[in-house]
């Protein structure tokens, strides 16, 4: 089969070429799949699109002009898919459900270690010869409440290590049949419950109608002085101009953000000498009780062989004509729970 990788990233290529095994004819662009690129698909069987590629109504008209009718997603979130209009032009949509949750979750936690023990501000003091400690005191991990929304797959390897700190663990999930996973004393309530109660909160819900500004003024005023907020998940799940407004007032202690929820155009680019158009992102930027790092929870050897890999399993399911359990149906997900 030809296969066309948008918004492929350099250091993806080599795993790419690993995983295919010479099996197929692949080409890896740099351009992100849009309305205007969308026609470089034309002469190939699939294509494989990345997080911040739009796979809207127009393109995918475009992508069934050029008679592609395979799109395979190296990522687990497909809220950038019209996976209803996929459907309906007959385009098959895979994904790669679970790479590793183990990722995500660690880099969840170093985000919570990093914030907790100031570790940011500690390197640029000596940096600059300044070995004081008197703005360096953190915070045990131990014995705190921890709020975890959204436990799947990450959600629950996040439980997984904070038991091991002695954390106690409160859990809101919209599967609310979830008593005890595994041997993990994870406690549920409702989000409000979960708000009021937690010195941490951390997210892991994927992003829908539902969950887009889940985490707005209304919740956040519920929580508790100085609480630290991570999102690992999807920039949109909190409202950005809201949680600005309760760094300002320092009602939120810190909060640490691997996504943001106008990402699309920034994060992923070396943008080295030029200014990112963006007030809220620069305001995020200048706090130092604001973690940012560039979407890279997913980003370990680890989790981009296996995207690599499950990615070709995909392709040679429909290189044999057979279908592969990757592929994303309405059933499994609700035209509610999906927005782009
Ligand atoms: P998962 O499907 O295993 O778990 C998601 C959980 O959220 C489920 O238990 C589900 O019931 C729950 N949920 C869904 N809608 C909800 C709602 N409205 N309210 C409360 N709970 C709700 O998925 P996962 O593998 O744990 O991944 C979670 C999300 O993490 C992904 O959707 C993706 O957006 C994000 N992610 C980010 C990165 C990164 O690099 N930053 C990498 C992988 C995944």
């Amino acid at each position: 089969m030809k296969i066309l990788f948008y918004s492929c990233k350099k250091f993806e290529e080599s795993y790419l070429e690993k995983a295919n095994i010479n099996r197929h004819e692949i080409k890896f662009i740099r351009e992100p799949l849009n309305k205007t690129t969308a026609v470089l698909s034309k002469g190939y069987d699939v294509i494989s699109v990345f997080t911040q590629d739009d796979v809207t109504a127009d393109v995918l008209k475009i992508l069934q002009q050029n008679e592609v009718y395979k799109i395979t997603t190296r990522a687990v979130g497909i809220d950038n898919i019209d996976i209803k209009k996929a459907i309906e032009l007959n385009i098959k949509v895979a994904n790669v459900p679970e790479y590793s949750p183990e990722a995500v979750a660690e880099h969840t936690i170093a985000m919570m270690l990093t914030l907790s023990r100031n570790i940011v501000r500690a390197e640029k003091q000596i940096k600059e010869y300044d070995y004081s400690i008197d703005r360096l005191i953190g915070f045990n991990l131990q014995g705190k409440t921890v709020g975890i929304i959204g436990v799947g797959k990450i959600g629950r390897s996040v439980a997984k290590i904070l038991k091991a700190f002695g954390c106690q663990l409160l859990g809101y999930d919209i599967k609310k049949n979830k008593k005890e996973i595994n041997d993990i004393p994870v406690a549920f309530t409702s989000l409000e419950n979960l708000c009021r109660n937690a010195d941490i909160i951390t997210i892991h819900t994927p992003l829908s109608e539902e969950t887009k500004y889940m985490i707005d003024d209304k919740l956040l005023s519920m929580m508790k002085y100085n609480v630290m907020i991570i999102n690992t998940a999807r920039g949109a799940i909190i409202n950005t101009k809201d949680i600005i407004k309760h760094l300002k007032s320092k009602h939120i202690g810190s909060f640490g953000m691997d996504v943001y929820e106008k990402e699309k155009g920034i994060f992923f680019i070396n943008h080295l000498g030029k200014k990112i158009e963006d007030e809220d992102l620069e305001t995020l930027m200048e706090m130092p009780n604001v973690l940012i790092t560039p979407h890279i929870a997913f980003a370990t050897v680890e989790a981009i062989e296996k995207i690599a890999e499950t990615t070709f399993h995909n392709i040679s399911c429909w290189a044999k004509n057979t279908i592969s359990e990757n592929e994303v149906t309405l059933s499994a997900h609700s035209e509610k729970t999906l927005i782009y």
